[in-house]
């Protein structure tokens, strides 16, 4: 199934910009709507050339409208990585909610489908293990990384009374840990920090004991599940993540191997509530949307390094 024209808020971003790059590919029209507050405009500049890609600069917080016609919309923008989220706190929970809540008209204007985007940390610290969707989650609400957590919280809250009460076609997607070409190398989130400091020969910074564990999807395969959630009618939340566990030690060593630096390992001060375990349960994803992800950390990260050096969109 190929959408006519799809918007895609947050598009310039890590994500965004691979979503966009595939829905292009699959002969969609793409409206991206971002205003770059994470991200850089030129990591849709390869897409500008495409006479069906529309860039957009809005900020999604504010209310906005896309003419024409639009028969999906896929929710994403929200800053994502710890540091861009710790320094906006407000406007981050501003885009959880109004972003979202606009996000939603848009699609009840159109009669679109819409995929929003949420997140593993509504598990928090979880309790249970792996996370499973009926797993409603260990979160601190006024703990500094709850800006993120609750916000998207309150997304999903959103989406469901849109579905429930407006017959919005709207979906969940609960997206675990994704890494690949794309990430800023300092936008705080673990992989890309460790591919950056292997890379200048510098120490791998692990917080804590680096025993806490983590599950890490590649790009190219979350693409993939978000596209067959967005082409099904289910509501969610889907799980989108893979569930390769491996501790946080055990990816600095894994990036020191695929990059074949001589970096050592330093450890520092643990993070404020950093979960301690974190896999998905996609049986869900599986049954439901036909979906498990393909490519293994090896692969990915070995990827990942060798594009480092070039644009994302030649
Ligand atoms: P990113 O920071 O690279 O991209 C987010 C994009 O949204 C950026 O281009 C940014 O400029 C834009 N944006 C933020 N606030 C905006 C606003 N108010 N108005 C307009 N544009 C705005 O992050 P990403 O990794 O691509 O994440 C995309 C989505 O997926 C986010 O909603 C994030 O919470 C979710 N997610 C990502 C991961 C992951 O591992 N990458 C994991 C879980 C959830």
């Amino acid at each position: 199934m190929t959408f006519e024209r799809a918007v895609v808020t947050g598009g310039a971003g890590f994500l965004g910009t691979h979503v966009c790059a595939e829905l292009l590919r699959c002969g969609s029209h793409v409206v991206c709507v971002d205003d770059f507050r994470t991200s850089d405009a030129g990591n849709v500049r390869g897409l500008l050339d495409n006479p069906r890609f529309e860039m957009r600069v809005a900020d999604v917080i504010e209310p906005f409208d896309v003419p024409g016609t639009v028969d999906l919309v896929l929710h994403l923008a929200c800053p994502a990585s710890p540091v861009d989220y710790l320094g906006m706190p407000v406007d981050t929970l501003r885009a959880g909610a109004f972003g979202t809540l606009h996000a939603l008209e848009l699609a009840l204007r159109k009669n679109a489908r819409v995929v929003v985007a949420s997140t593993s940390e509504v598990y928090g610290d979880p309790l249970q293990h792996p996370q499973r969707e009926t797993y409603w989650g260990n979160v601190n609400p006024i703990g500094p990384r709850s800006v993120y957590d609750e916000a998207k919280r309150f997304g999903e809250a959103l989406t469901t009374a849109y579905r429930r009460e407006r017959g919005v076609q709207a979906g969940i997607v609960r997206i675990f840990n994704t890494y690949g070409p794309g990430m800023r190398p300092d936008d705080g989130r673990m992989v890309p920090t460790f591919l950056r400091q292997a890379l200048a020969g510098e120490p791998l910074t692990v917080h804590g004991t680096g025993d806490q564990t983590r599950s890490l999807c590649y790009v190219d395969d979350l693409v993939r599940g978000l596209l067959a959630m967005a082409r099904s009618t289910e509501p969610g939340p889907v799980n989108l993540g893979n569930p390769e566990e491996v501790t946080v030690l055990e990816v600095a060593e894994r990036v020191i191997a695929a990059t074949g630096s001589r970096s050592a390992i330093r450890h520092v001060a643990p993070m404020a509530d950093d979960p301690r375990r974190r896999c998905p349960d996609i049986g869900l994803a599986t049954k439901r949307l036909g979906w498990w992800p393909e490519v293994s950390l090896r692969d990915g990260l070995r990827a990942m390094a060798d594009r480092s050096a070039r644009p994302l969109v030649d």
